[in-house]
């Protein structure tokens, strides 16, 4: 079947796609373009973003609400609940706000959103029968408690001083590194968690809770299955080998969890009266919902091109994932 035929086949099951395409950080493309490199950093850390709403979050959480490490030398529960609620609050604050602007007020209507379809009530594929009420329950029951559990266990063994621990007046240049490559760190460890939940065993059991999600909206970010928050969450782990101040941990938490809520948001932009405001969903993120067996990564460090699961939005990466599924799935 020629490419254009099958575009065209593909395109009418769209309400939007980005004009651009589905670009990749261009800190790996070859030559080196340094303008273009300036630029995505610039997009990503001095606009309202998937990185910057959770940095804020963190820095204002850090400051008024984490308790002191010294508080954090044994392992209470008062200081856990806290640690719980400082989770599920911004989440819900973020993901509750979005959903509410975006599906329920329908703020901006259709204009920017991926997919032609609202989201699934009366399905018993989803847990509660309801896709949204689904969502909160694997994301504030499941993630939130799992991710706690994480985070207290780190910040615990930070305390003890058992492992170093970065203070900003000492090595303010690399804090700040560490801080600007939690994104790049998180993106390669979940593309190889990711892959490995796409094992198919895996994926039937446990990843498959998430994918009911194929129209996603902002509470499918972190929609997961017990086992798979349980190793999706081993990212934070990266502060015990690599020495971190609490704020790293925080960032990284932050990033982990509610980034997924804007690139699962299913609208490419927040607009009010068709004007832009900022940027929201992924559609690289949105292409492997669509056609799974692509796109395991984050655009910020691209392992998809680097192992041939690249899906860049055109017809012929739909008709070479397709063969990929297959050729997995028939083993
Ligand atoms: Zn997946
Ligand atoms: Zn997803």
């Amino acid at each position: 079947m020629p490419a254009d035929t099958l575009a065209d086949k593909e395109a009418e099951r769209w309400n939007h796609r980005p004009s651009v395409g589905v670009p990749l950080n261009p800190l790996f493309s070859w030559p080196p373009s340094p303008l273009a490199v300036v630029n995505w950093y610039r997009g990503a850390w001095l606009q309202i973003t998937a990185i910057t709403v959770p940095f804020l979050i963190a820095l204002a959480v850090y400051f008024w609400f984490l308790p002191p490490l010294e508080q954090m030398r044994t392992l209470q529960a008062g200081w856990i609940f806290r640690l719980w609620l400082l989770n599920v609050i911004p989440q819900s604050l973020v993901a509750g706000g979005l959903h509410w602007y975006l599906y329920i007020r329908k703020g901006q209507g259709m204009h920017k959103k991926f997919d032609k379809r609202d989201l699934t009530r009366n399905n018993g594929m989803f847990t509660f029968n309801n896709q949204v009420w689904d969502n909160i329950w694997w994301t504030l029951g499941s993630g939130m408690s799992v991710a706690t559990a994480y985070q207290a266990l780190i910040y615990w063994v930070m305390a003890n001083g058992w492992v170093p621990v970065m203070a900003f007046g000492d090595t303010p240049i690399l804090f700040l590194a560490w801080m600007a490559l939690i994104p790049m760190w998180s993106g390669l460890h979940f593309y190889w968690a990711h892959r490995l939940e796409h094992h198919p065993k895996l994926y039937k059991h446990v990843h498959a809770v998430h994918h009911r999600n194929i129209n996603t909206g902002p509470w499918s970010g972190v929609s997961n299955h017990w086992w798979e928050n349980a190793l999706y969450y081993t990212t934070y782990f990266v502060h015990l080998i690599i020495p971190s101040h609490p704020l790293h941990l925080m960032f990284h938490s932050y990033f982990q969890q509610i980034s997924p809520v804007f690139s699962h948001c299913g609208f490419e932009r927040l607009a009010k009266n068709e004007t832009d405001l900022a940027k929201a969903g992924d559609f690289f993120h949105q292409l492997h919902h669509r056609y799974f067996e692509c796109n395991y990564g984050t655009s910020e460090i691209p392992f998809d091109k680097w192992f041939g699961t690249y899906h860049d939005g055109t017809a012929e990466a739909t008709e070479r994932t397709r063969a990929f599924k297959k050729q997995m799935y028939s083993k």
